[in-house]
């Protein structure tokens, strides 16, 4: 429900600014600034599976929009390793679930942490992985400088829909609860 609403906010928001993540000149846009290489970890698209990545994450503790300057192609690897970070309702490295994926480099977190032992697997030698993993925070930095109204529109709404997302989560919980509750006393 939760993701189902930030898609519906995303149509409408498109709508007004005229452009779409889904058309033509969004994507050769992408695909030039990234080179059809994963924004994270560089490997070519051409050689693994690609997916649709949305930077801010479509869930209620990132509250990303399916919007210009938020989707991307990355890689299926990387995709699902940043889940750990989107997931957490409190991020420590960064400010948001992608700038905290790349700020994995080994030198703040534990040594359990299962994303700073990825990167490892992604680049061995630790001064080429900082080196990597913050010229690509910058190149992704930019990019979505690229997009001035949608960078404005995502800092006002970070502000409110965190706490409309919760409600709406917890309404949904709670509804779901009580047709359960209610169906199962017909039977
Ligand atoms: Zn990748
Ligand atoms: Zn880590």
């Amino acid at each position: 429900m939760v993701s189902m609403f930030l898609h519906e906010l995303s149509r409408k928001i498109s709508r007004e600014w005229g452009m779409r993540v889904d058309g033509e000149v969004y994507g050769e846009l992408v695909r030039l600034r990234f080179g059809n290489r994963c924004p994270y970890c560089d490997r070519s698209l051409k050689d693994t599976g690609s997916v649709i990545e949305h930077l801010d994450g479509m869930n209620q503790y990132r509250a990303g929009l399916h919007i210009p300057g938020n989707v991307l192609v990355s890689c299926r690897k990387c995709n699902s390793e940043k889940r750990r970070d989107d997931g957490r309702k409190t991020l420590i490295l960064a400010d948001c679930g992608w700038a905290s994926f790349l700020s994995h480099d080994g030198s703040r977190c534990p040594e359990s942490c299962a994303t700073c032992r990825y990167w490892v697997t992604v680049w061995g030698d630790e001064s080429e992985r900082k080196q990597r993993l913050s010229e690509n925070l910058e190149k992704i930095h930019k990019f979505r400088r690229e997009f001035p109204n949608f960078e404005a529109a995502t800092a006002a709404l970070l502000i409110v829909l965190p706490d409309v997302l919760k409600k709406l989560y917890s309404d949904c919980q709670i509804f779901a609860e009580s047709e359960i509750n209610s169906l199962l006393e017909k039977f």
